[in-house]
């Protein structure tokens, strides 16, 4: 029997269905589809699930990483530390108001900016430090608050892959000042395009909001709900940075899903884990001693004893219908950005974006996908030609 006749397994595939289906016509037929009332009900939900004083909707985690350094008064003549070890936005998001990036390297068992790594990135403009639960690992944020709020610096938790995860008993970013969450279809939940931000300052919260919405004194929803609407004021210049009714529709009912979501990649990580163990040469990421991890992307990284490098591996998967990706990018190496990394600087950095992969994990996956993945990361030669 050849592999290649098989079904094809992705990376990551959505789990929605009839509950999402049925929330979004509800919206529709309600007449209502811009930000509204099913907006604000996502918000207090997903404030109660992150024990986050405040919740903000807008349209992305991006939008919400550049909302956070606004809010939180970054601009230009600023530094931001920033891993380089994450998704290009992270590294966007301060070029946004016109600081300047700094990166920081990472620690090699999770893949997350350290106190130590954040502490050597320091320059005399550092303002603001944005961490992340990279791969939904999550992020030592005590460790890196205990080195910037003495000097006043704000920490921003880039949980774009954090939702379901723990630190230190609590959901990851409960203990942020601000954290920026994303609802793309390859994170945990999803509402399409969608993100949230949350934060424990209830004026950022308030500026947060008038900001996503044009800097305009009244709401969208308040101008229709009357049927003479005051005069509105544009006090600063502000964004469209707003989440629909649909989208919010969606994410409560996602929302409600994510312990079992969680729970279910978990059991799936661990047989994961337990048939890579015996394999010389893989290491695949687990959970920090201080935390859980929701396993947003379970990566392996590829040693030297392994008798493939990353890129063969990913070939001989690819030959086998399995579309694993390659691990976490690394925002120092692209063009935006190559003038602000001397050369060997992100040690860490750049050993984990060569050499790890990012392995086939979703809510539906079945143990008979896991077994097709183990298989090949077992023999990865069985199949070549
Ligand atoms: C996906 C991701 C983002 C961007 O999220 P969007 O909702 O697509 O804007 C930002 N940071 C990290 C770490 C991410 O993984």
């Amino acid at each position: 029997m050849s592999l290649v006749q098989e079904s094809r397994i992705n990376v990551m595939t959505p789990w929605l269905g009839a509950d999402e289906v049925a929330a979004v016509t509800a919206v529709i037929e309600s007449g209502w589809v811009a930000q509204g009332p099913k907006v604000a009900e996502f918000e207090r939900a997903f404030a109660r699930a992150m024990q986050a004083q405040e919740a903000v909707a807008v349209s992305n985690c991006t939008t919400a990483l550049h909302l956070a350094l606004v809010v939180a008064g970054i601009g230009a003549g600023d530094d931001v530390v920033v891993p380089s070890f994450s998704f290009i936005a992270t590294t966007n998001a301060p070029t946004y108001v016109g600081a300047r990036p700094v990166f920081a390297d990472v620690d090699a068992a999770t893949g997350n900016v350290t106190a130590a790594t954040v502490e050597a990135a320091l320059t005399p403009a550092t303002r603001a430090v944005i961490v992340v639960d990279q791969g939904g690992i999550p992020v030592d944020l005590d460790a890196v608050r205990a080195v910037c709020d003495p000097r006043d610096i704000v920490v921003i938790e880039d949980a774009a892959c954090g939702a379901g995860s723990t630190y230190k008993g609590r959901p990851v970013g409960a203990g942020a000042e601000l954290a920026a969450w994303s609802f793309h279809p390859r994170k945990i939940l999803t509402t399409g395009e969608g993100g949230m931000l949350t934060t424990s300052n209830p004026a950022w919260a308030a500026r947060a909001r008038m900001l996503r919405e044009h800097a305009m004194s009244v709401s969208a929803a308040d101008r229709h709900a009357s049927l003479v609407s005051p005069p509105e004021e544009y006090a600063e210049v502000g964004f469209n940075f707003r989440m629909t009714d649909l989208q919010a529709a969606v994410g409560l009912v996602q929302l409600s899903k994510l312990p079992e979501v969680v729970g279910r990649r978990r059991v799936n990580a661990a047989r994961y884990r337990g048939a890579i163990a015996g394999i010389r040469g893989l290491r695949l990421v687990d959970d920090p001693a201080y935390g859980t991890a929701n396993f947003q992307s379970l990566w392996v990284e590829v040693g030297d004893e392994y008798p493939l490098d990353r890129e063969a591996l990913l070939v001989a998967l690819a030959d086998a219908g399995i579309s694993a990706r390659r691990g976490i990018m690394a925002a120092h190496r692209q063009p935006p950005y190559r003038h602000l990394a001397a050369a060997g600087s992100l040690p860490v950095t750049e050993r984990l974006t060569d050499r790890t992969l990012i392995l086939p994990l979703f809510h539906t996956l079945t143990a008979a996908d896991q077994d097709r993945v183990v298989a090949v990361l077992r023999d990865p030669r069985r199949d070549a030609a």
